[in-house]
């Protein structure tokens, strides 16, 4: 059993930049709710409409997109979530484009989060799970990073903001979500708070039909996450605290 090498975290205010709802709960859920629990202001940013997440053929993209702000919502409600920023980009096609970044970098200036929780966008696959990572999370955690680091910081880059009364925010530490517990570098314990989590899972009822499978596959990732820091179930990040 090795240690964190990390010292604890203790955000005051914590921001999850996410492709869709669902993500932040299903991979970070219990982090979120650790977080809220000791006193941080938690807030999301989901970047599409999640309109494209069905097989359900008498669904519009529009009505699945207020079924599944209705059901993010109440998720967040659940795990202690203060505020979610809804963006409508496309589901499915997200691109890391001058506008998404923008409206990540708006959120940040606006919230000012000591921790940013994103999708790692380095994590393309995972072969041995068969696993092929959505390429809008991967857009949504490159435009994490990129707002991270340098944009929200340096008051030249998108200049209109500061229109909005919006100062530029150095964020101090980035944890990015990883599925393969193997390459994360960093835990949070979430031994106590997986009933939690997957009550939150439970309100996205339009798109977790097989709760119990996605239990067991969130306990197994978990499980292998924790397990190096003597936790029961750990949450798997790569964590950078940025100089
Ligand atoms: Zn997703």
């Amino acid at each position: 059993m090795s240690k964190p090498a990390f010292p604890p975290l203790s955000p005051k205010v914590v921001l999850g930049v996410a492709a869709h709802p669902d993500d932040l709960d299903f991979f970070s859920g219990g982090t979120m709710a650790a977080f809220a629990k000791a006193g941080a202001e938690v807030y999301y940013i989901i970047l599409t409409d999640g309109g494209k997440g069905t097989s359900d053929r008498s669904l519009t993209p529009e009505k699945l997109r207020d079924i599944r702000r209705e059901e993010q919502r109440k998720a967040a409600k659940i795990l202690g979530v203060k505020d979610i920023f809804f963006c409508d980009y496309p589901d499915g096609t997200l691109e890391n484009t001058l506008d998404v970044k923008r409206d990540v970098v708006r959120a940040i200036r606006r919230v000012k989060p000591d921790v940013v929780v994103a999708m790692d966008p380095t994590e393309v696959y995972v072969a041995h799970q068969g696993l092929v990572n959505h390429p809008d999370h991967r857009a949504a955690g490159q435009a994490a990073l990129d707002a991270v680091y340098p944009l929200a910081r340096d008051h030249l880059t998108f200049p209109e903001l500061a229109d909005e009364g919006l100062e530029p925010h150095n964020v101090a530490t980035l944890l990015l979500i990883r599925m393969e517990a193997a390459a994360a570098n960093y835990a949070m314990d979430v031994s106590e708070l997986m009933d939690l989590k997957f009550e939150a899972l439970a309100a996205h009822s339009s798109q977790f039909g097989d709760l119990d499978f996605m239990y067991n596959w969130s306990r197994e990732i978990c499980s292998a996450a924790g397990e190096p820091y003597g936790y029961k179930y750990g949450e798997p990040f790569v964590r950078i605290d940025i100089k």
